[in-house]
């Protein structure tokens, strides 16, 4: 069996894995980093990412850690001439209501005291609404749009669903390329002296001055060293707690999307990320319809969904792909690696995106051949916060329960991480998204009684 000693073990070479290795890398130059994992970097939850970012949430904390991490994604943009094609046309959030007051008073306290930057607009002829005609990041504007006229979202929006009354345009929000920026991470992780161990930890023992990590891969056993643990394990970080002896509070909760070429030019490619806030009723045939409601392994498509359901271009303008997502699934299930996508899925996600973008019609029973259809598991807590903070073991942390924003907010994970790791001074923020959170029962209570949690 095989041994070696190092500072820091990370476990788990996922977007959140890399980034913690790259923040710890970058706060002490010289401490010996090992990122263990038995599959390829990037290849589990975060291959499936849809690789969008927004800094739209129902609670400020949330706000300002996307925030943050956004900051971090900016900064990375610069410095790496936009090796990760950062684009910000923003999400377009779509109602069919023409007061949606729930809605505009989440948006009021999500941004707390940037809620100066909502802009209403009314009429059309008065506005100052800026539509996303350029993709470049450093273009967009701050803050959001409330589009609150009909005649004004048909003029800037003439390929959605007639009956939408009220649009938000959130404007710090787009798209990154989430493998490009695990793949410049790890080089740098690499060229500060890190490294990579292709290997499943089997156990972790502590003792009084660190840890021994048994790690199984494909020449055998090796027994890891490490004065620190962290645990990035994705859906698995409840399998390493319990390594430590310890329990987390999150569930898996398995979700899908799929992509495919637009030949048809059903998506304007200037279109934001967009999506369909209002629950909705799939659009079966009727006698489609009475066959799915026969069935009970079916009977659930035949009745109300819940809203979320999104739609973009991918792959910048000259780009012909779109992707579609819907996550409906509210079912905690035990994560696997052999993937339960459900064939029926292209049909149910391409029906009900159709709703908010009716020209996605024309693939009714004609989906292209060439389609590429995905999962991953959404790893969360009740209140879908994550968790970045030391565990209960000492010299052991945590870095996960990413849910669906992962790759939007794994920069500022990774900051957060090492700055706990490393004694670093930590933004406000940064308590309530640990562990420590579970002590304040007065910021719980709030946060479960909130009507909604921002998942997308
Ligand atoms: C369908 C879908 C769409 C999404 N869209 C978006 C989006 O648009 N924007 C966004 O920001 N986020 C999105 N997300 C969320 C984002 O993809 C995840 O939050 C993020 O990828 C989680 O990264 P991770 O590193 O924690 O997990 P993972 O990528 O799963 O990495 C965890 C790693 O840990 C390793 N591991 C597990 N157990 C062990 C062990 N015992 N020993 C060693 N290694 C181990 C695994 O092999 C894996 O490689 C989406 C997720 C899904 C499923």
């Amino acid at each position: 069996m095989s041994e070696r000693n190092v500072e820091i073990a990370v476990i788990g070479a996922g977007i959140v894995g890399i980034a913690c290795a790259y923040y710890l890398a970058k706060g002490r130059p010289s401490s010996r980093i090992v990122v263990i994992d038995p599959r390829a970097p990037m290849s589990l939850t975060s291959a499936a990412s849809g690789e969008n970012y927004r800094n739209w949430w129902p609670h400020p904390v949330m706000m300002a850690f996307t925030d943050y991490s956004i900051d971090l994604l900016e900064e990375i943009s610069r410095e790496y001439d936009d090796r990760i094609h950062m684009s910000r046309r923003g999400y377009a959030l779509a109602t069919r209501e023409a007061k949606p007051d729930q809605l505009l008073k989440e948006l009021q306290t999500g941004y707390g005291e940037g809620a100066r930057r909502i802009r209403v607009h009314g009429a059309a002829s008065s506005s100052t609404y800026i539509p996303p005609v350029s993709a470049n990041w450093r273009d967009a504007p701050e803050g959001v749009d409330v589009l609150q006229s009909r005649a004004l979202i048909r003029h800037h929006f003439p390929t959605f669903d007639q009956e939408v009354s009220t649009i938000l345009h959130i404007r710090r929000a787009g798209d990154i390329s989430g493998q490009q920026l695990g793949s410049l991470m790890l080089e740098q992780i690499r060229a500060a002296g890190g490294s990579l161990a292709s290997a499943r930890v089997k156990e972790i023992v502590k003792q009084h001055d660190g840890f021994v990590v048994t790690a199984r891969g494909p020449d055998g056993e090796e027994k890891i060293r490490a004065g620190i643990v962290v645990n990035a394990a994705g859906p698995y970080i409840a399998d390493i707690a319990r390594m430590l002896g310890e329990t987390l509070p999150v569930e898996n909760i398995f979700h899908q999307k799929i992509a495919f070429i637009d030949n048809l030019g059903a998506v304007d490619r200037r279109m934001p990320f967009s999506i369909d806030l209002d629950g909705q009723a799939i659009d079966w045939t009727d006698p489609e319809r009475q066959l799915i409601a026969e069935d009970p392994a079916t009977a659930w498509l035949a009745r109300q969904m819940p809203g979320g359901i999104h739609c973009r271009p991918e792959g910048g303008d000259l780009g012909k792909w779109i992707k579609l997502g819907w996550a409906y699934n509210r079912t905690p299930s035990e994560p696997r690696d052999d993937l339960p996508t459900d064939p029926n899925f292209p049909d149910i996600v391409l029906r009900g995106a159709s709703r908010l973008n009716p020209r996605l019609k024309q693939y009714y029973g004609r989906l292209p051949r060439q389609i590429t259809h995905y999962g991953g598991y959404y790893t969360m807590t009740k209140e879908n916060w994550p968790l970045i903070g030391p565990m209960k073991t000492k010299h052991a942390y945590v870095a996960g329960a990413m849910s669906g924003f992962g790759t939007m907010a794994a920069c500022a994970t990774g900051a957060l991480c090492a700055g706990w790791v490393l004694g670093k001074r930590l933004p406000e923020f940064a308590e309530s998204l640990s562990l420590w959170r579970y002590d304040d029962e007065i910021l719980l209570r709030r946060l479960r009684e909130s009507a909604s949690t921002g998942v997308l």
